[in-house]
């Protein structure tokens, strides 16, 4: 398909009237240059009451950020939509592209909760293609499960809450098989060694992938998530966001950010290493049942009366998640990877609750 093609293709998948939407122009927007004396956009040119410089809007576009990030990324600044979390970028996706009551989209249980809430925020019905057992995607059926209506069909990977990925290759297979988007959450990309699916931005105009600065770059609080996809898709983003999504401090500490990956590759590691002594701790306990394989900062873990568990972990001020609700995920709590110490506490507190003593080596 030519680039042409690839485009109509995307405006087409959008409601008619996001297509035809003419978006807020902001003060911002209609000059773009840094010098020059602005009373365009009602600010206070005295100054800010709190410490530091906030009187004047951000960059609405972040462009600066976004060129650095392209950087590392090895995609064009035209391919990155920046929003508040990745949560917004999800949001965004569905107001842009589902039109409520009459599209839907494919979610494949257990996965991350946000994507039923945005459905359901923007009335869109969810169709539920549950994971295969072991986790597993089960290709043939979200496949089978495509119909015209199916807008998007979202694919976690590392999956929260079971931690597992899912090849490109099968990522692959369903989005050749798909009119709608395919979208690839990589919020937990950064701690596994498997390739990022933006490997397959250029093949595939209808693919978008999330990651975002809160998990390994340790940037939670300052709300930075990003989607990468075709320019078509990003524009139409673009049209719908608030036209200030992404706050100026936030821009800043994201630059700074990209700029020193190292200490992001430094974090990464010293958590999967703590992650595989928390496993091997988890696994000396007799009554742990699983510990699930995982490529996030967190375990899911399987055992006996685990809702009871985690209520009594919480009066030792232990907070864990507790998944036994979830589809597939019975009797199972996830566990954020913490710091040393807090892994400590965390099975120290595990094994008052579950009445062990020490951590034994379970009979080979
Ligand atoms: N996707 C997944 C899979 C997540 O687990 C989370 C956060 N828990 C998000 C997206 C949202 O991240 P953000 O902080 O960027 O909104």
């Amino acid at each position: 398909m030519s680039d042409i093609q690839n485009q109509i293709r995307i405006q087409k998948l959008a409601r008619a009237h996001i297509r035809t939407l003419k978006p807020y122009s902001s003060a911002r927007d209609e000059y773009e240059g840094k010098v020059g004396v602005f009373l365009d956009a009602n600010e206070n040119a005295l100054g800010s009451v709190a410490e530091g410089n906030f009187n004047r809007y951000p960059d609405p576009h972040q462009r600066e950020l976004k060129v650095e990030l392209a950087k590392i990324k090895g995609v064009e600044p035209e391919q990155i939509f920046l929003g508040n979390g990745s949560d917004e970028a999800i949001d965004l996706l569905f107001r842009v592209f589902c039109e409520p009551k009459e599209d839907h989209v494919l979610l494949l249980p257990p996965t991350y909760g946000m994507y039923q809430v945005s459905a359901d925020i923007n009335q869109v019905k969810t169709v539920h293609v549950p994971l295969n057992e072991d986790f597993t995607l089960p290709v043939g059926e979200i496949i089978a499960s495509i119909r015209p209506g199916t807008k998007m069909i979202f694919i976690c990977s590392p999956n929260n809450p079971t931690g597992n990925s899912f090849s490109l290759t099968q990522i692959a297979m369903i989005l050749k098989r798909t009119q709608g988007l395919v979208v690839v959450d990589e919020a937990y990309i950064d701690f596994s060694d498997k390739s990022s699916a933006t490997t397959l931005l250029e093949e595939y105009p209808n693919l978008v992938v999330l990651q975002t600065f809160s998990k390994a770059w340790g940037m939670a609080n300052l709300r930075l998530g990003m989607a990468y996809a075709h320019p078509e898709i990003i524009q139409l983003i673009n049209k719908v966001k608030p036209p200030y999504n992404v706050n100026g401090l936030t821009q800043e500490k994201g630059l700074e950010a990209v700029r020193n990956v190292a200490k992001k590759e430094a974090f990464v590691k010293t958590l999967n290493s703590s992650r595989a002594v928390l496993r091997s701790q988890l696994e000396a306990l007799e009554p742990i049942q699983v510990v699930y394989p995982s490529d996030a900062n967190f375990l899911l873990t399987q055992l006996p009366e685990a809702s009871a568990v985690y209520d009594k972990l919480i009066q030792e001020q232990v907070i864990v998640r507790n998944r036994s609700k979830v589809t597939l995920c019975e009797d199972c709590l996830r566990i954020s990877v913490g710091t040393m110490e807090e892994n400590q506490s965390f099975l120290q507190a595990l094994k008052q609750v579950l009445g062990v003593e020490e951590i034994e080596e379970k009979a080979l």
